[in-house]
């Protein structure tokens, strides 16, 4: 076994070319999946906004 994934796994911490950094991808019968975090049919708005908020205040910590 050269690799660590299991069954169990849903979601795997991959790089991502398009994205440009590590991000979620999906796992199917422990096989990678496409990436999640772009085109991700089950993120709605909200939920990127949130993301983006978080990621800006990550960056800026004294604005907040
Ligand atoms: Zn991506």
């Amino acid at each position: 076994m050269s690799h660590h994934q299991t069954k169990a796994t849903e979601s795997v911490t991959a790089y991502c070319n398009r994205c440009g950094k590590r991000t979620q991808h999906a796992v199917s019968d422990g096989r990678q999946g496409r990436c999640t975090e772009h085109e991700a049919p089950d993120l709605t708005k909200r939920q990127i906004e949130k993301r983006l908020r978080r990621q800006r205040e990550a960056e800026n910590p004294r604005l907040f």
